[in-house]
């Protein structure tokens, strides 16, 4: 009895397994499908506003995928997928270039623009021919340097710092700016932070939720902070989304807030309508 039950259990996890499998194969050929046609993705722009007035200073831009089958599929899941299907260089490249046609666009509707950072995944950094990619795209959409943020996280610089650093300094060199997201999330070093050629420290988001909850918790933040001040890099803080931890951030030196609190991801249309002001009004 014990026995015939097991095997029906082991039977109902196979099969519980299959689906599992299919479904993920099934989503890899709508996304393989996504990426060719360019249905269903979208760009989705997060504001970050200066700490002191809440005015805005920048944006992030950050992937959308919607299928008629899976609904709204979270970047979390698809952006891995994408990882392994092989699928992420040319996903990346194409939201890249959604970016750069739709800060043009802006431009050219007389829209004050704020620089937008671009989220890069492993592979599409360690591409041999990136630093000619990134100037192309900026030929392409007629861009000027600095409206264009490249966003890695520290595991991507980690693995190969000595390559990393010249790859850096090409890319700041072309106009753009690099910050590390995800700070404090990986393996990296405080002492390592010195070495890097870069503009912005994202402190992660996990930072903020433990504000306030432990002496350690607090000086670690202090600690981070302090040095990324001293190495004079812009320091973001990720995920506020509340007013209570704005306050709690408030002795520590942060420039810019990106959250719920001051603005969720909203689609390109709503962010200049909600954000961007003309340039003819501001100036
Ligand atoms: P990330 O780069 O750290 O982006 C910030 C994430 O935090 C976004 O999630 C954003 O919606 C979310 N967020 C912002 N403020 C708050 C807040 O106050 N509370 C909470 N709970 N969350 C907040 P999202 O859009 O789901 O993206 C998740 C991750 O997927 C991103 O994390 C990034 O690692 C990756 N990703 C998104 N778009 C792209 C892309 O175009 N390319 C690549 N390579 N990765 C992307
Ligand atoms: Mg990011
Ligand atoms: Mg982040
Ligand atoms: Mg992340």
């Amino acid at each position: 009895q014990a026995k015939q039950e097991g095997r029906n259990d082991y039977r109902l996890f196979s099969r519980e397994m299959n689906h599992q499998q299919h479904k993920l194969l099934a989503m890899e050929t709508a996304l393989r499908n996504a990426v060719e046609t360019g249905e269903g993705l979208a760009v989705f722009y997060q504001p970050q506003v200066n700490r002191t007035d809440r005015t805005l200073a920048g944006a992030e831009a950050l992937a959308r995928w919607h299928h008629p089958a899976f609904g709204h599929v979270s970047p979390a899941e698809f952006i891995p997928l994408a990882e392994r299907a092989g699928l992420i260089v040319p996903l990346g490249m194409s939201l890249l270039h959604n970016v750069a046609a739709q800060q043009r666009h802006w431009l050219d509707q007389g829209l004050l623009p704020v620089p937008v950072s671009v989220n890069l995944s492993t592979q599409q950094f360690w591409q041999h021919n990136l630093l000619v990619q990134f100037r192309h795209l900026l030929m392409e959409h007629r861009l000027p340097a600095g409206l264009i943020g490249i966003e890695l996280t520290e595991n991507v610089l980690l693995d190969k710092p000595v390559q990393a650093i010249p790859l850096l300094d090409g890319l700041r060199e072309l106009g753009f700016t690099i910050a590390i997201d995800d700070f404090g999330t990986g393996y990296s070093s405080l002492s390592y932070l010195q070495d890097l050629p870069i503009d912005t420290l994202k402190i992660d988001r996990s930072f903020i939720q433990r504000l306030g909850e432990s002496r350690s918790s607090n000086a670690i933040l202090a600690a981070v902070t302090g040095l990324a001040r001293e190495l004079e890099y812009k320091i973001v803080a990720e995920g506020v989304e509340t007013e209570a931890q704005m306050q709690a951030l408030a002795p520590y030196p942060v420039d810019l807030i990106q959250g719920f609190l001051t603005g969720r991801p909203v689609p390109a249309e709503t962010f200049a309508r909600e954000w961007l002001d003309s340039i003819k009004q501001s100036g």
